[in-house]
């Protein structure tokens, strides 16, 4: 049985070229970086360096303000932690509904023990985060905004850019979950005027660990306690590397082609509701829906006997599914590798998983 694997959302497979860099790290010698003064050492410490600069150069941030940490998860914690400490009663920390529980729950965690308050702002029937919310719930005592550019349910895009000016009006700063955003639609992390971008490389077609990077203001060595992974930052790297090589516009020009085609096919189906908007203009290659009288889990299931991995679930936003559909939906994400033939096959599949769970 063929495996058409259209959880990119999740994570993504790494090309030869990718791994290719980190075994050739890996077979010239391993040394620790910013450490030895020998050759071999000083090859770790340039090579981990010059992955700080291509990484960082990727979302035209500069090195000096690019952490490695080991995910997405981890470096928003990081963020969380170093901010939280200045926080206390009477401030106020902004987080959306469509948060993944990686950006929300270190400030609902930080809240309880500093006595500040995390309010959640909601997003309209047509999934957009309102300006005239944003604007009202904004007010002097606001810190922090922490928000996704990109949903990893909804696949919309969000206005972080203008939420950013809005945000350092009143002085607060703006944490900006960049998962599924980076390595499918150009970040400017200067156009976007936030204050700290995370995203993983392991969702980009690198590493899977040591795997997300922070763009914050000050120098990154004193945020990369102990052993650093030359080896991720490698793979890193070079898988910014291949998609800068492969071209942006390209890339989404194709996940826009793959998505309007499969949103298509889709709203023609009776009995799906798509969880999102269903023009492609307004989203990315993440598709989320709910089957009419079947379970996600289930029909996710059934699609997996026959070789089709999609993700079921609340997908870690539980608060967006609940708002829009109950116990979850089940998540289609295309990657770079995706064709046209593999949507046939999860469409055929999807065709068996309804007769088979007796939807009529
Ligand atoms: N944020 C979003 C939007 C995600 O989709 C994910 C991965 N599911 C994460 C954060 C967490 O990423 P990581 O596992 O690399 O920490």
């Amino acid at each position: 049985m063929k495996t058409v694997y259209l959880d990119h959302a999740a994570t993504t497979f790494m090309p030869e070229r990718v791994l290719e860099a980190m075994v050739a790290f890996e077979r010239g010698g391993r040394a620790n970086a910013h450490r030895g003064l020998y050759p071999l050492a000083s090859r770790a410490t340039e090579a981990y360096e010059s992955a700080r600069q291509t990484v960082a150069s990727f979302v035209h941030a500069e090195a000096k303000d690019l952490v490695f940490t080991k995910s997405t998860t981890e470096g928003l914690n990081l963020v969380a932690r170093g901010v939280a400490e200045r926080l206390g009663p009477g401030d106020e920390v902004l987080v959306t509904i469509a948060d993944h529980h990686a950006s929300v729950l270190p400030w609902i965690v930080a809240a309880k023990e500093r006595g500040f308050t995390v309010r959640t702002l909601g997003l309209d029937d047509a999934y957009r985060l309102r300006m005239e919310d944003v604007r009202h719930t904004l007010s002097p005592r606001t810190r922090v905004i922490a928000m996704p550019l990109v949903s990893n349910v909804l696949g919309t895009v969000f206005p972080v850019a203008e939420v950013s000016q809005l945000a350092h009006e009143v002085g607060a700063i703006v944490v900006v979950d960049g998962a599924q955003a980076v390595g499918h639609i150009t970040v400017d992390v200067r156009e976007l005027g936030c204050d700290a971008l995370a995203f993983s490389a392991h969702k980009m077609y690198g590493m899977v660990e040591d795997a997300s990077t922070l763009v914050w203001k000050s120098g990154p060595e004193r945020f990369e306690g102990g052993t650093p992974n030359v080896t991720g930052a490698i793979g890193f790297a070079e898988a910014a590397r291949l998609l800068m090589d492969e071209g942006i516009d390209a890339r989404v020009r194709r996940e826009c082609e793959l998505t309007k085609y499969f949103l298509e096919r889709l709203s023609a189906d009776s009995g799906v509701e798509i969880i999102g908007p269903r023009t492609v203009d307004e989203r990315l290659g993440i598709v989320s829906f709910v089957q009419d009288g079947i379970h996600a889990h289930d029909l996710a299931h059934v699609l997996g006997e026959q070789g089709i991995c999609v993700r079921a679930g609340h997908h870690c936003v539980e608060p967006l599914a609940r708002r829009y559909c109950g116990s979850g939906s089940v998540r289609v994400s295309f990657g770079r590798e995706t064709t046209m033939e593999e949507l046939e096959a999860f469409f055929m599949a999807l065709e068996v998983a309804r007769m088979t769970l007796s939807y009529v």
